[in-house]
C-alpha cells in the first residue's frame, strides 16, 4: 500500500526536512519543527505523489487515499479533543499548498474550514466568543468563495468596505458579533450570485473541495507560466496539508506574525518582523492593519512592540529563533500565530534575503562557527554580488523629498514612474529606467518589478509582497508609503500636494524610504569590510584566474578596484573613436598616396601610445592583453555632411571622392568579412604601429616603475596556422626593430583568440605559433550557430520560451556546442603546446555558469567587464568547491 498521508504534531512526526520532495517545502519543516520539540499545531500532508497519480490518471485520487486522510484527520481530532463537524465544539483545519519550492501562482490557504451556520454557534459557545466565531466563519467564507470557488476577492471586499462605511468604522476589530454574521449572509448570496452554488455547509465536503483545488491549482496558468519561467518540471506536483487552526484572532492575547532570524534587508543579527494583535493569517502582510514591529529595540514613537504587548510569547519566539538557527544553519523566515499567550508556529523556511543582508549573514554565521568558510562562499549568489555594487544616492546632490516609506530593499534609483507591470515591462524594454508605483503588489505584477529599477508602494509593510519580491531579485523598493495616493483611471498619483503622472520622473533610497522628486545624482558604492573578507576567501579557494576587459583608465582602474588580476582583453579599436583620433583613423584608411597615409599612422603612433602607458601604469605590473585592430575599416568611415568635408579638406580630395572611396569599402556581410587579422595582414603597417606602440609603451612604464611590463599581443579572428604564423613574424620583426632602436630587451607575448570554430579544430597547428589563446565566446557563439548576434533578437526569445534553447546562448556558454570546440581547442592547444595559456573573454567570462565551465575545462583565466569582476571570483570559487565535492564523491 502506497503511503499517501503523512502525519505531524502531537508526537507523531511521519516527515524530515528532507523529505521536501515528497511533502512539499512547507509540509517538510512543519514536520521537521515539530521533531524538534517545537510548538506546532497537528495536521497531515498530503504526498507530492498523490498530485502526480492524480495527473497521471486523468484527474483521479488514488483510491485508498479517502481512507488515509480520515485517518490523519482522526488522529487531529484526538490530538486537539475536538471533532471535525462537530456542532459543540468543532475542529477546523487550514487546507494549505506546499511546493518542494515555493511557488506563487498555487491556491491560497484556506482558514478556519468546517464552519457553517451551526458548527459557528458551537465555537461561538465553546471560546466563549461570539465576535471571534463570527470573524472566523466570515474569513472561512470569503476564502473559500474565493480560492476554491472562483469568487473574485473584490466581490467580498466591496461589500465588507460599504459595511464598514455605513458602520462609520475603519478597523476590522471593531466590528460586532451580529455585525459579522450579517456580512457572512451578504457573503453567501454573493457566493450564490456568482456561481449558482450554494456555499457547502457539510465540513466533508468543504475539505474535498479545498484539497482538490490546491492540486487543481497545480495545472492552473499562473502556476504553469512560473514554472516555465523557473524551470521547475510539472512532475513535481504540490503536496496538499491539512492543519488543525490555531487562532490569533481570539482577542487581544492573541496575534499573528511574520519574522526573521536576522535582519533580511541589512544582515544585521537582530530579531526582525511584524505582528498584529487579535488578527488572522495573512493580515499582516496584506496591509489591511498598519502591523507592529517585533522587537523595542526595532520600534518607533507610537509603535507597540510584540516584546513589550505580549513579552510571554516573545521570549518564547526569542528561544525558537536561536533553536531554529542553529538547527537549520541559515537565517529563517517565520510565520507565527499566539492564541491566548500561547506561541504556535506555522512555517519555517529559508529566508529571501537581499545580497548585503546574504553576504553578512555568511560571514557572520561562519564567525560564529555556525557555518563553514566554504558554505559561507556558498551562501551568496555570485550574480548577487552586482547589487552592492550598485551606486547609491549621491549626500551632496539637491533633492526635494516627496515622502518617506519603509526602506524595504536597499540602493538607488531613479526613473519614469509607471503604474502597471505590462506597462512597465514595454518601458523597459525600450531601455528606459522605470519606477513601478501600485498601492500593492501581487504575484501578477512579478514580470513588472523585474523590468523595474525600483518598486514603490502605498500599503504593506517590511513583509509585504513588493518588499519580500524585490529583496529576492535585488531591486529597489520602498514600501508602503501611505501619503502616495495612486488613480490608476488617470494614471497619475498625488503625493502631499505633487502630482505626479505617468512617465514623470521619481528617485527611490530604499535604504532610507526616502522618495524624491526627479532624478537624484548618485556616487559609487562603497565596499564592506564583509564584502572584502569574503572575496578574500573565494580567492584563497578558487584555482581560475580572473581579469578585466578594459580599455579606458576609468575601467582599468575600477578593474583593480574590484581585484582583477590583469585585463583579459584591451580593444584598441575603441581608442580609435576619441574625437581627436578618429579624424587621422578616416586619412589613414581613405588617404591613397603613401606619404599621406604614413602621416596619419605616425599620429596614431602618439596616440596609441599614450593609451598604453596610462594602461600599463595603472595596472602595475599585471599582464595586459592588447588585442590588435579587429572591426571592419569602414566601422571608422564618416556618416555625417561635414564628416565627409572634413576629410576631404584634410586630404585634398571632393567631397564626391571621398563619398566613392567609402562606398568601395562597404561590405555585405561585415561580421564575416575585411576583418581581425586578415586586415592586418593585407594592411600590415596597421599592425606594425599597434605593436610599435604598444612595445614603446611598455618599455616606458618598466623604465619608469622598475616593474618588468611584458605585454601580451592578441592577433584577432585566426582561422589557420599560417595567418598566425606570418602575424606573429610581422610583429616579431617591429618589435625587434624597436628593441635595436632603443637597445633595450623585453620580455613579451604573442597569442591569438579563438574565435572560429576553425581554430578551435586547428588548435594543434595554431598553437605551435601562440604563447596563448583567449577564446572570444561571443564570435565562437556566433560563428558556431551560425547566429548573428544582432539579429538574434527577434527569434532567440521564442526559442528559449519553447524550449529549443534552454538558455540564450550568448549569455550562458552552450555546453554542448561552443563548449564543445572550447574544450577541443584547449585540449589540442595543450598537447601541441604544453605551456601555453588560456583564457576567455567573452561576455561569458562573467556569468557564473559559464565560469563553472571553464574551470571544468581547465582554463587559466577568465576575463570579463570590470563590474563582473567580483561576480567572477565569487563564481570561480563556488566552482572550484563544486568539483572538490563531485571528486570526493565519486
Ligand atoms: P503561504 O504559502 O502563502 O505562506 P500559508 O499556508 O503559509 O500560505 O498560510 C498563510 C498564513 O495562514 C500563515 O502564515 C498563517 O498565518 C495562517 N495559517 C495557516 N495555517 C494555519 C493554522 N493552522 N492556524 C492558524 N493560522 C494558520
Ligand atoms: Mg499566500
Ligand atoms: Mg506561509
Amino acid at each position: 500500500m502506497t503511503k499517501w498521508v503523512y502525519s505531524f504534531g502531537n508526537g507523531l512526526n511521519e516527515g524530515r526536512a528532507e523529505m521536501r520532495n515528497l511533502l512539499g517545502g512547507k509540509g517538510a519543516n512543519l514536520a521537521e519543527m515539530a521533531s524538534i520539540g517545537l510548538p506546532v499545531p497537528p495536521g497531515f500532508t498530503i504526498t507530492t505523489e498523490v498530485c502526480s497519480a492524480f495527473y497521471d490518471n486523468g484527474r483521479k485520487y488514488p483510491e485508498d487515499l479517502r481512507a488515509q486522510v480520515d485517518a490523519a484527520m482522526q488522529r487531529i481530532e484526538g490530538a486537539m479533543g475536538l471533532r471535525f463537524g462537530d456542532a459543540d465544539a468543532p475542529l477546523l483545519v487550514s487546507v494549505r499548498s506546499g511546493a518542494r519550492v515555493s511557488m506563487p501562482g498555487m491556491m491560497d490557504t484556506v482558514l478556519n474550514l468546517g464552519l457553517n451556520d451551526e458548527t459557528v454557534q458551537g465555537l461561538a459557545r465553546s471560546s466563549g466568543d461570539e465576535r471571534f466565531a463570527w470573524d472566523s466563519y466570515r474569513r472561512f467564507v470569503q476564502m473559500y468563495g474565493s480560492v476554491v470557488m472562483g469568487v473574485a476577492h473584490h466581490h467580498f471586499e466591496d461589500v465588507l468596505d460599504q459595511f464598514k462605511r455605513t458602520l462609520g468604522v475603519i478597523d476590522d476589530t471593531a466590528i460586532t458579533a451580529a455585525q459579522w454574521r450579517e456580512v457572512v449572509k451578504a457573503y453567501h448570496e454573493i457566493i450564490h450570485e456568482h456561481t449558482g452554488q450554494e456555499f457547502p455547509s457539510d465540513p466533508q465536503a468543504q475539505l474535498l473541495g479545498a484539497i482538490g483545488a490546491v492540486f487543481g491549482s497545480w495545472m492552473n496558468p499562473r502556476a504553469n507560466t512560473y514554472r516555465r519561467l523557473h524551470d521547475i518540471p510539472a512532475s513535481w506536483g504540490t503536496a496538499v496539508n491539512v492543519q488543525s487552526m490555531v487562532f490569533g484572532n481570539m482577542g487581544d492575547d492573541c496575534a499573528t506574525g511574520v519574522c526573521f532570524t536576522r535582519d533580511p534587508s541589512t544582515g544585521e543579527d537582530v530579531f526582525y518582523g511584524e505582528y498584529l494583535v487579535n488578527a488572522q493569517g495573512e493580515d499582516v502582510v496584506a496591509g489591511i492593519r498598519t502591523p507592529q514591529p517585533m522587537s523595542r529595540a526595532r520600534a518607533e514613537e507610537g509603535q507597540h512592540p510584540m516584546e513589550t504587548v505580549l513579552p510571554d510569547a516573545y521570549a518564547e519566539l526569542l528561544r525558537v529563533r536561536t533553536l531554529l538557527e542553529r538547527h537549520y544553519r541559515d537565517m529563517q523566515d517565520i510565520e507565527f500565530t499566539v492564541q491566548r499567550n500561547v506561541l504556535y508556529l506555522l512555517q519555517t523556511r529559508n529566508g529571501k534575503r537581499t545580497a548585503a543582508a546574504a553576504l553578512k549573514i555568511a560571514i557572520d554565521m561562519a564567525r560564529e562557527g555556525l557555518i563553514s568558510k566554504e558554505d559561507a562562499i556558498c551562501r551568496v549568489p555570485a550574480t548577487s554580488l552586482d547589487q552592492l555594487l550598485h551606486p547609491a544616492l549621491d549626500p551632496k546632490a539637491d533633492r526635494v523629498q516627496l515622502t518617506r516609506g519603509l526602506p524595504a530593499s536597499p540602493g538607488a534609483a531613479s526613473g519614469a514612474v509607471v503604474f502597471t507591470a505590462e506597462e512597465c515591462e514595454a518601458r523597459a524594454a525600450r531601455g528606459e529606467d522605470v519606477i513601478l508605483v501600485r498601492v500593492e503588489t501581487s504575484p501578477e505584477d512579478v514580470h513588472g518589478m523585474h523590468a523595474a529599477r525600483g518598486v514603490l508602494t502605498a500599503r504593506g509593510g517590511m513583509t509585504s509582497h513588493a518588499a519580500v519580491v524585490a529583496r529576492g531579485m535585488g531591486r529597489v523598493c520602498v514600501a508602503g508609503a501611505g501619503s502616495v495616493h495612486i488613480d490608476y483611471a488617470t494614471m497619475v498619483m498625488t503625493i502631499d500636494g505633487h502630482s505626479i503622472a505617468e512617465g514623470d520622473w521619481i528617485t527611490l533610497d530604499g535604504s532610507t524610504g526616502a522618495v524624491y522628486l526627479g532624478r537624484v545624482a548618485t556616487i559609487p558604492p562603497i565596499l564592506s569590510d564583509d564584502f572584502n573578507t569574503l572575496m578574500g576567501w573565494a580567492d584563497s579557494i578558487r584555482r581560475l584566474g580572473v581579469r578585466a576587459n578594459a580599455e579606458t583608465p576609468d575601467d582599468a582602474k575600477t578593474a583593480c578596484r574590484f581585484g582583477a588580476e590583469g585585463i583579459g582583453l584591451a580593444r584598441t579599436e575603441h581608442m580609435f573613436f576619441g574625437p581627436d583620433r578618429i579624424g587621422h583613423v578616416r586619412q589613414m584608411i581613405i588617404a591613397d598616396e603613401e606619404t599621406v597615409r604614413q602621416r596619419a599612422i605616425n599620429a596614431l603612433l602618439v596616440f596609441q601610445r599614450d593609451d598604453f602607458v596610462s594602461i600599463f601604469r595603472i595596472m602595475a605590473g599585471l599582464p595586459v592583453t592588447v588585442r590588435l585592430l579587429d572591426p571592419p575599416l569602414h566601422e571608422f568611415l564618416p556618416h555625417a555632411e561635414a564628416e565627409f568635408a572634413e576629410v576631404a579638406t584634410a586630404l585634398g580630395k571632393t567631397v564626391e571622392e571621398i563619398r566613392a572611396r567609402c562606398a568601395s569599402l562597404a561590405e555585405a556581410n561585415p561580421m564575416l568579412g575585411h576583418r581581425g587579422c586578415r586586415l592586418g595582414l593585407t594592411n600590415p603597417e596597421i599592425y606594425a604601429m599597434q605593436v610599435r606602440a604598444i612595445i614603446e609603451a611598455a618599455l616606458q612604464v618598466s623604465d619608469e616603475t622598475g616593474k618588468g611590463i611584458v605585454p601580451e599581443i592578441m592577433i584577432p579572428l585566426v582561422a589557420t596556422r599560417a595567418e598566425l604564423e606570418v602575424a606573429r613574424r610581422a610583429a616579431e620583426a617591429e618589435i625587434s626593430a624597436v628593441l635595436q632602436e632603443r637597445g633595450a630587451a623585453l620580455d613579451y607575448r604573442i597569442g591569438t583568440m579563438i574565435e572560429l570554430p576553425r581554430a578551435a579544430i586547428q588548435a594543434g597547428e595554431i598553437a605551435h605559433h601562440a604563447d596563448f589563446f583567449s577564446f572570444g565566446t561571443n564570435d565562437l557563439t556566433q560563428t558556431t550557430f551560425g547566429l548573428s548576434r544582432d539579429d538574434a533578437g527577434s527569434f532567440l526569445p521564442f526559442y528559449v520560451d519553447h524550449g529549443l534553447l534552454p538558455k540564450d546562448p550568448f549569455v550562458s556558454i552552450d555546453r554542448e556546442g561552443v563548449g564543445a570546440l572550447v574544450r577541443m581547442g584547449v585540449e589540442r592547444g595543450r598537447a601541441a603546446h604544453p605551456g601555453l595559456k588560456l583564457g576567455i573573454c567573452g561576455e561569458h567570462g562573467g556569468d557564473p555558469d559559464s565560469i563553472a565551465f571553464f574551470d571544468e575545462v581547465g582554463l587559466d583565466y577568465v576575463s570579463c567587464s570590470p563590474f563582473r569582476v567580483p561576480v567572477a571570483r565569487l563564481a570561480a570559487a563556488q566552482a572550484a568547491l563544486a568539483h572538490r565535492k563531485e571528486n570526493a564523491s565519486a
